[in-house]
């Protein structure tokens, strides 16, 4: 099934930080992928903008270059490439400094939609948003696109909103979490109000529990400063997996519509108990596999910050009191995958007797790598061997079932930048969200902090430390294997 391609309307999009990793690893690359596909308008402009002394020619010249390089040989396409270096310019600016601004001004048309790329470090946002409104940019129906990290605490993260709410309405913010544009995240929602299979069983007194998992294989070497700073709680939990959570617990929105689903999401964070000191596992990865250790990578022998973390959080609804979910995140595990489980209750009781073939149901939603959901489901084995039972997945693999690669089901940025244009923000988050999830986030690292507590160390290619298995163990329960 090859999935329907509607136009976006004419824009001009200016990506402030054109030249760095984001612009270029992402962002153009998603362009260029949208404009391959069909969907940018002919009048789509895109211009660049950063301090490094580029003309609209060296620039395109760097963007065709860097494709060249970066695209895989099949989405390589000599006239497209062409039609979208066209759509190319670019203005040096220095978001602190005078310079280039009016000339910017002067290039953004006012009859097509503009956005405006934030694709620099947040201490720029300030300036950024200031001189936008000095210089006439921001205009009513403009909009902006904010990159994590949305604030280091809820401290910061109220004063980044603010702000950014000095020079621009919420309606005009679109704050990136690129989890929310995964095929499979969207795909959640489908699965739970596109269905009436599920959502009657979508509560406590059907599911025992739910584990969140999203496990990568690689290290933080690189970008040790950065994530020494930051670490799994608030790298992943407080923003990608708290938007998993919400998803999976949300009640149904009224309509798929921005407000009404964001609404439910903020309603679930809030509803989040404190967690308690003996619910969080944290980790850091020792040396191994010919990898070097998390306090190498980062270049801090004393360094505190987990690399891996795995907690036991509470909904207290109606809907899920006495539900766990498990969170479980790191580096340098045993398998690069995202997946979320839903286990359901034994029936309340088995005509078959006691047999080992009858497992629990789970719903398994793998977000990556293969993208599909999987259903473990309790049959009869064949054979004339009387009623035996044995468990056996309904396995959908999303690319297989719909006919589609990999490569087809758009990157999470192609979606994203796609709605900025369209207008629609229902997968971005809200400013009330992002406080509220750190208002969950730092009591929790706040404690550990206090009692400056040091991480467990785990194994490269484990599946964490001891203590997170115990964490299951100890209420009857166990992780579901990391494997790609
Ligand atoms: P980066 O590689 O350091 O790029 C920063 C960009 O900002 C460069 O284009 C730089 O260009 C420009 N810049 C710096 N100071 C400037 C100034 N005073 N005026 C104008 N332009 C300036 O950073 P990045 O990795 O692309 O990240 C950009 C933002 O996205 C950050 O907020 C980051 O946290 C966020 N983010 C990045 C990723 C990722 O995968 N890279 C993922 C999630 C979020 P010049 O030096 O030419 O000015």
């Amino acid at each position: 099934m090859v999935s329907r391609v509607i136009p976006v309307d004419t824009f001009d999009l200016v990506i402030f930080g054109a030249t760095g990793d984001l612009a270029t690893r992402k962002i153009l690359p998603a362009l260029y992928r949208r404009d391959l596909a069909g969907q940018l308008a002919e009048g789509a402009r895109i211009i660049g903008a950063a301090r490094t002394e580029f003309t609209d020619d060296t620039w395109r010249a760097e963007v065709r270059s860097v494709l060249d390089e970066t695209l895989p040989a099949d989405l390589r396409d000599t006239v497209a490439l062409d039609r979208f270096l066209g759509r190319l310019g670019y203005v040096p600016i220095d978001v602190r400094g005078e310079a280039g601004w009016p000339e910017l001004a002067a290039r953004m048309r006012a009859d097509v939609v503009q956005a405006y790329y934030f694709s620099v470090g947040p201490s720029l946002f300030g300036d950024l948003a200031q001189r936008l409104h000095v210089h006439g940019m921001n205009t009513a129906e403009c909009r902006i696109v904010v990159e994590k990290p949305f604030g280091h605490d809820l401290e910061t993260a109220r004063a980044l909103n603010a702000t950014l709410a000095a020079h621009f309405d919420e309606h005009q913010i679109y704050r990136i979490d690129h989890y929310l544009g995964k095929e499979t995240v969207q795909n959640l929602m489908a699965i739970r109000f596109g269905n009436m299979l599920f959502e009657p069983l979508w509560n406590a007194q059907y599911v025992d529990h739910i584990q969140i998992t999203v496990a990568e294989t690689v290290g933080v070497a690189g970008r040790g400063g950065y994530y020494d700073k930051s670490g799994a709680m608030r790298d992943m939990v407080q923003n990608h997996m708290m938007q998993l959570l919400c998803l999976i617990a949300m009640e149904p929105p009224y309509a798929f519509e921005p407000d009404a689903v964001r609404d439910e999401k903020l309603k679930v964070i809030r509803a989040l108990d404190p967690v308690q000191p003996a619910d969080i596992v944290r980790g850091q990865y020792a040396a191994g596999n010919g990898h070097a250790s998390y306090l190498d990578d980062a270049e801090n022998p004393a360094s505190r910050t987990e690399s891996f973390i795995a907690l036991k959080a509470h909904v207290s609804s109606w809907r899920w009191k006495g539900t766990p979910f498990y969170l479980r995140t790191g580096k340098r595990m045993r398998a690069r995958t995202s997946e979320i489980a839903i286990t359901f209750k034994d029936p309340p009781h088995s005509i078959f007797g006691a047999q080992e073939g009858q497992k629990s149901n789970v719903l398994a939603i793998r977000l990556q790598p293969n993208e599909g959901i999987k259903l473990k489901v309790t049959i009869k084995e064949p054979g004339p061997g009387g009623m035996r039972l044995v468990e056996v997945p309904l396995d959908m693999s999303f690319a297989e079932a719909l006919g589609t690669s990999d490569r087809d089901i758009a990157d999470a940025y192609e979606r994203l930048i796609m709605d900025v244009i369209r207008g629609n923000q229902t997968l971005f988050m809200r400013g009330d969200e992002v406080e509220a999830a750190w208002a969950w986030t730092d009591p929790i690292i706040a404690a550990w902090e206090s009692r400056e507590e040091v991480p467990q160390s785990y194994d490269p290619g484990s599946s964490g430390p001891e203590d997170a298995l115990m964490l299951m163990h100890r209420d009857g329960r166990r992780w579901r294997e990391v494997k790609p």
